[in-house]
This record gives structure tokens, sequence and C-alpha cells, in this order.
């Protein structure tokens, strides 16, 4: 629990407020977290509620450019059954690439959004960068058309990631 550093009172509530920026000609909303002593009514903002408004404003400036949120590209990701490391392997991006992304502290590119859904929607695209950057694809069931999308995809279960 933290202390308020003037009166050192830990008699703390924290609030939420509307604030707003202008991100390339449009107007946007967000909430920004602070907290405020009740001792002392002083008000400030801890370096994790910054941490979390700084993440909020990115979030607000992904959604307005079109991209993935941090949550869609962890869902992604657990859906395609790789660990962040594995993703970061994958897809590029550098080696912490995943974890930033999915903690909201940094907005994937352009490129990178684009990868993304194109691995979600065609598996054939996900197994081939695996394959691409030395990843093993075990396919359970070995009948499977490797190169063809529409089986790869009716038989999604089928296949078993390592
Ligand atoms: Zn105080």
């Amino acid at each position: 629990m933290s202390s308020c550093k003037l009166c050192q009172s830990s008699d703390i509530s924290i609030l939420k407020a509307k604030d707003s920026f202008t991100y390339k000609g449009q107007e946007i909303e967000f909430e920004v977290e602070y907290s405020v002593c009740n001792s002392c009514q002083r008000e400030f903002i801890e370096s994790q509620q910054i941490q979390k408004n700084d993440a909020t404003i990115l979030s607000a400036k992904k959604c307005a450019d079109g991209l993935l949120s941090s949550e869609e590209i962890q869902a992604i990701r657990k859906n395609l059954g790789i660990t962040q490391e594995i993703a970061s392997k994958v897809f590029g991006g550098g080696e912490n690439a995943f974890s930033k992304y999915e903690s909201g502290k940094v907005a994937q590119s352009a490129a990178m959004d684009r990868l993304l859904r194109l691995a979600k929607e065609f598996p054939s695209v996900f197994h081939w960068l695996m394959a691409f950057s030395g990843c093993t694809v075990k396919l359970k069931d070995s009948s499977a058309v490797y190169d063809d999308c529409r089986s790869i995809a009716a038989n999604q279960e089928h296949y078993k990631i390592s």
C-alpha cells in the first residue's frame, strides 16, 4: 500500500478522471488514473499509474490507427499455442517484442499488425513462418496437405506445435 510523501498518511484514494488529447487531428478521450491523499488532499500519480496511463494512451492511439489491441495480440498468440519468446522468434520484432506488445508498452508496426492478422487467418502462413524461423511444426494428421490453406484450416485441431 502506498503512502503520501507529504504527510505520510496511507489513507489514499485511487480516482479516475476523463482526459483527452489530439492525435492525428482526432480528439481522443481516455481515463487517467491518479491518487488523492485523504489527509492533506494532495493529488499525485504513482509510477505504476504513470505506466498504466501511458498504456491507456498507447491503446487509444493504436485503436485510432486501426491496430490490434494488446489483448487481441495476446489472444492471437495464445490461439496459435506459442509463448511470447517463440512469437518474437517467429514474427520478429526483437527478443521481448511480444511481452512489450501485450503489456501495452510498445505499439506494433503496421507490418507486424498485418502479419499477425495473416497468421491468424491462414494457419499455413503461420506454419511457414514457424518453419522459416527454425521452429518445428508437428502434424498429427500426416495425410493433411501442407500447402493447402483450406485443408489446413479445416484440420487445425490435428496440428500440434512444438
Ligand atoms: Zn497527504
